[in-house]
């Protein structure tokens, strides 16, 4: 169990005491309130993020709320068991520098964290004042701590004070490649990061979209660590440019960070015509057009949802972006087809909130039985689903109703069924690579993958999960690397 660290009682004598009381705990008084959030009339006319900066007195007020508990359950559920409550104390205080160092020593990216972690289910729905006074505003104090430390120049490069000769090969520049890269690179070790994309993030600059994640927060941490003497080989694909024998020759160990990419699908009649797309193709042509690439795909209109009736098969957060990013580009209608209910859907209920905002209808309980159409699709044919008695892990079994079939017409339809692994021990031609049922490669305590001296993490391990476990596992890959390049590589030199 977290508990309070020593060395924040030492720093903060008056923790505890009526002093602090009188500081802190403002919950009592204070009502919640998250920074402004734009109007949803303005939302769906631009891609930019939908929560304005919090000015300096909000979020001294909002982090004052926090009662300092004891044993901080929001800390416990965060996967970096941050040190929620010290920094939310600094902010409090207007100790912005120091809030930004504690907050900093256990994230990678903290203003990453701060705008796409679903809080609700993580650190602030389990802030303990959630239940009768709504939880502390973690997520957006967090934001407003490492965004202030940019504008005052306290983030710096990963420049290490001494430069070590060895050199870690790190496959894959999404979140858990670059939290490894960033480690590793300030003590002092070479580092090369190897990406198939041309730009550095993987999923942060690909996948999700920009009213979630302005890409500028992103490029800022790209070329901060390329001037900390971080090394990106881009558009080199492993197992096509470069073979992964080759990069174990050349590099003391390897991290396999290269995410899931395999896109589920449905099999269900109809669903080669054209206009039935995945959603990882629609968000990544989306993406690439707002940073302004040329992408043909847009620029003919199939991957464009201007004017159409869309309608996205799914209830996570991918449907969640593939929705609202239509919305955002003019379509004539957005409709979400998902097989459960609300209560009982994946996605975070401040995604689904924003999208209903937005003018997004949900078709709940709705499962698509075929795509009907002629020389594209016009329509997905479905029918109503019955919520049953969980099964033996819990959640509810679904089942069809019978004559309840209904088409919902579209022009265009996005599947977002969720991704698996590529099959990576054939890709890098390497079947010792030892995987899982689903794929996904299997690691020991350490990291470690069948293949010695090759390490993995982040969604590649775990299977799709979130950005702040791909930040999780990077930097406790790191450490791993860290002593196994100090005690196996050094040693036997
Ligand atoms: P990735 O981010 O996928 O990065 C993998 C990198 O490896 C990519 O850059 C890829 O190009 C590269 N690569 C793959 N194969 C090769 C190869 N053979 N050679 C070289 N390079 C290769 N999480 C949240 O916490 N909050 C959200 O709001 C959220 N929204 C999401 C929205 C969408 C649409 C999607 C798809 C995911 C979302 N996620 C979200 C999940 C999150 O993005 C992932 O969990 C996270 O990015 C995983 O990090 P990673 O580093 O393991 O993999
Ligand atoms: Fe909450 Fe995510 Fe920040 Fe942890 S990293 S405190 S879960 S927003
Ligand atoms: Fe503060 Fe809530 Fe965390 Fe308690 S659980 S320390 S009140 S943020």
């Amino acid at each position: 169990m977290l508990r309070r660290s020593a060395a924040f009682r030492a720093a903060n004598p008056c923790a505890g005491t009526a002093e602090m009381a009188e500081r802190m705990l403002q919950f009592v008084r204070l009502q919640q309130a998250q920074p402004e959030k734009r109007k949803a009339g303005q939302r769906r006319e631009d891609f930019g993020e939908i929560y304005r900066e919090f000015a300096a007195e909000a979020a001294s007020a909002q982090a004052s709320r926090c009662s300092q508990c004891g044993v901080p359950f929001c800390s416990v559920h965060c996967p970096l068991n941050n040190d929620i409550p010290d920094w939310l104390k600094l902010t409090a205080e207007g100790r912005l520098e120091e809030a930004y160092e504690v907050s900093a020593a256990t994230n990678t990216f903290p203003e990453i964290c701060g705008r796409i972690c679903p809080q609700d289910r993580l650190c602030e729905g389990n802030c303990v004042i959630e239940k009768d006074f709504s939880s502390v505003t973690i997520g957006s104090v967090e934001k407003y701590i490492t965004d202030t430390a940019w504008q005052n120049g306290w983030v710096t490069p990963p420049t290490p004070r001494v430069e070590l000769p060895h050199s870690i090969g790190i496959l894959g520049a999404g979140p858990a490649g670059l939290a490894v890269a960033e480690r590793l690179r300030r003590r002092g070790w070479q580092v090369h990061v190897y990406d198939r994309y041309d730009r550095v993030g993987g999923l942060l600059i690909y996948g999700i979209p920009n009213f979630k994640l302005e890409k500028e927060v992103v490029l800022r941490r790209w070329h901060q660590f390329e001037q900390g003497g971080i090394h990106f080989h881009l558009n080199c694909a492993v197992g096509v440019d470069v073979s992964l024998a080759a990069l174990r020759e050349k590099h003391d160990a390897i991290f396999i960070g290269t995410g899931v990419y395999q896109a589920r699908d449905i099999a269900v009649p109809g669903s080669s015509l054209p206009g039935i797309v995945p959603a990882l193709d629609y968000l990544t042509t989306s993406n690439r057009q707002n940073l302004g690439d040329a992408v043909p795909a847009f620029d003919s209109g199939a991957l464009d949802a201007k004017g159409k009736r869309v309608v996205v098969i799914g209830g996570g957060d991918t449907a969640m972006d593939c929705l609202r990013t239509a919305v955002r580009q003019g379509a004539a209608s957005v409709t979400c087809l998902y097989r459960r209910d609300k209560a009982n859907m994946p996605g975070s209920m401040r995604e689904v909130a924003h999208a209903e905002e937005e003018g997004v209808r949900f078709e709940w309980l709705a499962a698509p039985e075929a795509f009907v159409g002629g020389d594209k699709v016009e329509g997905v044919r479905a029918v109503r689903m019955h919520l049953g008695l969980p099964d033996a892990g819990g959640r509810q079994q679904v089942s069809a109703i019978a004559g309840s079939g209904f088409v919902e017409p579209c022009d265009l339809a996005i599947k977002a069924l969720g991704f698996d692994a590529e099959d990576l021990p054939g890709m890098f031609g390497e079947p010792a690579l030892a995987v899982t049922k689903w794929g996904t490669l299997k690691v020991g305590k350490d990291f470690q993958t069948a293949l010695p001296g090759v390490f993995a993490g982040g969604d590649i391990v775990r299977g799709a999960s979130l950005v702040v476990w791909a930040i999780r596992d990077g930097r406790d890959a790191a450490d791993q690397i860290d002593a196994f390049v100090r005690n196996r590589v050094m040693a036997a030199e």
